[in-house]
């Protein structure tokens, strides 16, 4: 039998309001030009749900035209999948077609934040995000009973799921550092090293697709959902970020500051604080994800800096002293109310931009505090600065609509059909149980 000749093909994409990586192939030929001229998109592409539906009413209509231009930095390709051709993504961005940015590219929103970072304090932003998963099995029967947390039965329960993960993502160059088996049943958990702000929210992207693909080609499926059931262990993206100051040199961590903060960083805590209600309708964006979004889940809910406490929506982690490590090189700071319903560019530089924001104020170090806010008095909790976070989609999409600076830092488009999408979403969960939102968003994330 002959073999069918295949032209393997780039996919040069752009990552949505819902966090859908979408776009269009190339030959490896036409690439070149992609780069330079882009690949056509559409601009109300922007408002697709993730049930595929256009919003409406949504700022674009039917008419205008835009550009995909592809990165050619930001290419990830691997033929370890176990699919025909290789993976091959190229990040791209939205641009009108004499080139002018385009108000919808999240990625290009990212890039700003991190030039205004730059330019207004001298740092850069390193990152990393940290992804939670189920793996829809098809290695046993529904009702047998799931493995054991983390352990070695899980991982070989899901032969060679683990191993060829982790070789794509090697070979992908994302750098990957654990594929672990997780706490909830069939949950695994990727995480990759930390890179620059940008790179590290195409690393999420890469990430996100490279396991879906080799779960489909197991006959299983990655859902990254943030609930997946309403009893399940939520799926979390944690975003660990840290700073390095104009000479490379790391810039988190004082061992004299609170928490070990250095002042910069202090800052940076309370304005991501000082925004936390508008930040999460950016970063917690689904009507499930606020299922996730609750007290002891180890996500998030209340506006807390912790130290080593998982509860902590900002959790100030553990660094190693052991062999002679150096902590200032470990320090980082990791953002916990996010899930993969949220845009990765959009999170990151909604937190970038409510970092400088603190920065720029000189905002003091924010308390940090341990113990259990769900049972704090209402007097503890206010002399603590603890607020309990939107406690469902809509009522963060108010907090976003009320807080005028966090709108402020994007063009007024953009924020226009996020909220267009999101409105969309709550009314396509009109009238349904919890049960059947997290089945609607199991099935599409
Ligand atoms: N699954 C938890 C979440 O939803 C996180 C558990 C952990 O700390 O890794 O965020
Ligand atoms: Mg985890």
């Amino acid at each position: 039998m002959t073999e069918t000749p295949l032209l393997p093909l780039v996919n040069i994409v752009t990552t949505d309001l819902a966090a859908i990586t979408r776009g269009r192939p190339a030959t490896e030929a036409r690439l070149a030009s992609a780069a330079q001229t882009g690949v056509g998109w559409v601009p109300a592409n922007l408002c697709l749900t993730p049930f595929n539906t256009i919003s409406d009413p949504n700022p674009w209509g039917s008419s205008g035209d835009l550009r995909i231009l592809a990165d050619l930095g930001a290419r990830y390709t691997t033929a370890s999948t176990g699919s025909a051709t290789a993976l091959d993504l190229v990040m791209g961005d939205i641009v009108e077609l004499d080139g002018t940015p385009g108000d919808g590219c999240a990625r290009t929103q990212l890039k700003a934040a991190i030039a205004a970072l730059k330019s207004e304090t001298g740092l850069s932003i390193r990152a990393t995000f940290e992804q939670e998963f189920l793996l829809k099995p098809n290695h046993r029967a529904d009702d047998a009973i799931p493995a054991h947390a983390f352990s070695v039965a899980s991982l070989r329960a899901a032969e060679p799921f683990v191993p060829r993960l982790w070789a794509a993502l090697e070979e992908a160059g994302v750098e990957p550092e654990m594929v672990l088996a997780e706490y909830g049943n069939d949950q695994f958990e990727v995480t990759c090293a930390p890179t620059d702000a940008l790179a590290a929210a195409d690393r999420a992207i890469v990430i996100r697709e490279v396991t879906r693909e080799i779960a489909r080609n197991l006959d299983g499926r990655a859902c990254f959902a943030p609930k997946p059931d309403p009893d399940a262990v939520g799926n979390g993206v944690h975003i660990h970020f840290s700073f390095v100051d104009a000479k490379g040199e790391p810039a988190t961590y004082d061992a004299a500051g609170p928490g070990g903060l250095s002042l910069h960083a202090a800052s940076f805590c309370a304005g991501v604080l000082k925004h936390l209600p508008a930040l999460v309708a950016l970063t917690a964006p689904s009507p499930p994800s606020y299922y996730r979004l609750a007290p002891h889940n180890w996500s998030s809910s209340y506006t807390w800096l912790g130290e080593r406490d998982r509860e902590a929506t900002l959790r100030i982690c553990p660094v190693v002293t052991l062999g002679g490590r150096d902590p200032a090189r470990q320090f980082n700071i990791e953002y916990r109310a996010a899930d993969a319903t949220a845009n990765p560019y959009l999170a990151l530089a909604a937190i970038i931009r409510a970092g400088l924001a603190g920065i720029a104020a000189a905002l003091p170090a924010p308390p940090i505090v341990s113990g259990d806010p769900s049972i704090m008095s209402a007097e503890e909790l206010a002399r603590n600065g603890l607020h309990r976070l939107p406690e469902t989609l809509d009522l963060a999409l108010a907090e976003l609509a009320a807080d005028t600076v966090v709108k402020g830092w994007f063009p007024p488009r953009l924020i226009e059909s996020f909220v267009a999408v999101k409105r969309a979403e709550i009314a396509l969960m009109e009238g349904k149980t919890k049960l059947a939102i997290c089945a609607a968003y199991g099935e599409r994330y």
